[in-house]
């Protein structure tokens, strides 16, 4: 690791969160452990708001002396898929090195969460329904109108439990029958009325393969994933805040986990300017092709700015900066560019390099004479020590350093002015040479050899210093520029 400060563990601001930790050590709750996890789900790649989730949860479970779990919400084998889980591992290794675990996989806790269902159907709180989709609607009712209790609702546990078991048995085709939990169905929070917890889908699964055609729904799964590994505190982001109820009933109602359950909090989403974020809306650019990959340094996903060259310390920096929070808003892009500037600032060597090359002759220098100057690696950071860069008769400048009629301020080259070039001498413009169409396409100077850089020459003083590089003596390299991935500044979530 370097050395830099900006490392997880030192990150300062106390949040919400931590707070309720705090709370939750001094109360003696959960004899004082914290766990904490981070459940994606393998259906695309990890982006940065899931960065900001991994490393709070990451960060919160040691700098509490904690527990950190990677687990796999892997309960939906119809979109699912293997790719995914290789690609999240290795961005959570990137961002987290020090994290040193196995992932888990909810699909391990299929058995637990069958007989979880099983002692709900005993005690009277799930029940087998076969209603159609659409009845289902219908029957759930609206925000401003009760739901309707289905015919089956008061079916026998023994029924329900024969029905379930022959579910499990893969007597039935997709669809035919559901379980649901069995709350009330004129609860103001739809979520609360009897929502389904298991259906039939005859599909292969990565991890399990045949052995199930029934699933869990992802509501009822994830507090049994938590609570069986022990969490202790499941952060999550605020489209859970209306599922949290159903969350604490699953837990409440089941022996093993009703005495200790597991608590959900919720924060806000991280969301960029111009920048999509939500993996559904980057699966659709992969997909239609208009990036390379969800690795395409364009994306906001992990494995996209770390091609990009973004550091896992930069983005700590970043998500710091941007804290967490209960409500919604939008973080400007500026701020995670500025980190990264801030952290490349001491650490990442500078060369110069010219885009837009135009050719100057320094008419008094030597013809074939080459020499090698001292250039600064990091003009902020002396450590990085210095290089020797030739310099020749011939250099390349940026063609927009260059003006034939400049306005007032342009302080660099001109005819007549005289400028510096960075690490070598002062040069002046005498003359240039325009091509048919009316293009500058060389530039004639004149140096003078008491300029010297690093020689402490300070008889006079010019306003403008240009990089600049030996036009034989250089090398060609390939140069990414990137704009930003949307025009406007945000884009309007409901429209997708
Ligand atoms: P998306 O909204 O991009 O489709 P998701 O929530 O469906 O993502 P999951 O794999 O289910 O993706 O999410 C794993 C965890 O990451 C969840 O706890 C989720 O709340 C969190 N998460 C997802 N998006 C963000 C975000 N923009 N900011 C912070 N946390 C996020
Ligand atoms: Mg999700």
């Amino acid at each position: 690791m370097s050395e830099n400060t900006n490392n997880i563990e030192n990150r300062e601001s106390v949040n919400f969160i931590q707070k309720i930790i705090n709370e939750d050590i001094t109360n003696g709750k959960y004899n004082k452990r914290v766990h904490t996890r981070f459940p994606p789900e393998p259906n695309g790649s990890l982006h940065i708001g899931h960065a900001k989730s991994i490393c709070l949860n990451y960060g919160l479970a040691i700098k509490n002396n904690g527990k950190f779990n990677l687990r796999f919400d892997d309960t939906n084998p119809a979109t699912e898929d293997e790719s995914f889980v290789k690609s999240i591992v290795e961005d959570i290794r990137w961002l987290c090195p020090e994290w040193k675990d196995e992932p888990l996989y909810a699909s391990d806790y299929f058995d637990k969460m069958y007989e979880c269902a099983v002692e709900l159907i005993n005690k009277g709180l799930a029940y087998v329904d076969d209603l159609s989709s659409e009845q289902m609607r219908e029957y759930r009712g609206t925000l401003t109108e009760p739901g309707i209790e289905s015919p089956n609702r008061n079916r026998s546990k023994e029924e329900s439990l024969d029905l379930f078991t022959r579910m499990k048995n893969g007597e039935f085709k997709n669809g035919e029958y559901v379980l649901r939990a069995k709350i009330d169905m004129s609860s103001p929070n739809i979520n609360m009325r009897d929502p389904i917890i298991y259906r039939i889908m005859h599909v292969t699964h990565h991890n399990t393969g045949d052995k199930w055609c029934i699933y869990p729904m992802y509501d009822y799964a994830h507090p049994i994933e938590d609570a069986y590994e022990g969490i202790t505190h499941s952060i999550c982001t605020l489209e859970f805040e209306d599922h949290r109820p159903f969350y604490d009933w699953v837990l409440a109602n089941l022996d093993d986990f009703k005495d200790e359950p597991t608590q959900q909090i919720e924060f806000a989403k991280l969301y960029l300017t111009k920048t999509m974020m939500g993996k559904r809306y980057l699966k659709q650019m992969v997909e239609q092709g208009l990036v390379d990959g969800w690795d395409d340094p364009r994306m906001p996903t992990i494995s996209g700015i770390r091609r990009r060259g973004y550091t896992p310390e930069a983005l700590y920096k970043f998500l710091d900066d941007v804290g967490v929070a209960k409500s919604q808003s939008v973080v400007d892009i500026a701020m995670l560019e500025n980190a990264i500037r801030e952290d490349l600032k001491e650490k990442a060597p500078r060369t110069m390099a010219v885009l837009d090359p135009i050719k100057v002759i320094i008419t008094n220098y030597p013809e074939g004479q080459v020499e090698y100057l001292d250039a600064e690696n990091n003009a902020e950071n002396e450590a990085m020590g210095t290089r020797k860069i030739p310099f020749s008769r011939e250099i390349y400048i940026e063609r927009d350093d260059f003006m034939e009629n400049p306005p007032k301020k342009y302080f660099r080259l001109f005819p007549g002015n005289e400028v510096r070039l960075r690490y070598a001498y002062f040069i002046k413009c005498n003359d240039f040479k325009k091509d048919e169409n009316g293009n500058v396409v060389e530039i004639y100077c004149t140096y003078d050899p008491a300029t010297k850089s690093g020689t402490g020459f300070t008889e006079r003083k010019v306003k403008g210093t240009l990089h600049w590089v030996d036009a034989n003596n250089c090398i060609d390299a390939t140069v990414r520029l990137y704009d930003y991935m949307m025009e406007a500044e945000d884009y309007d979530k409901t429209n997708f």
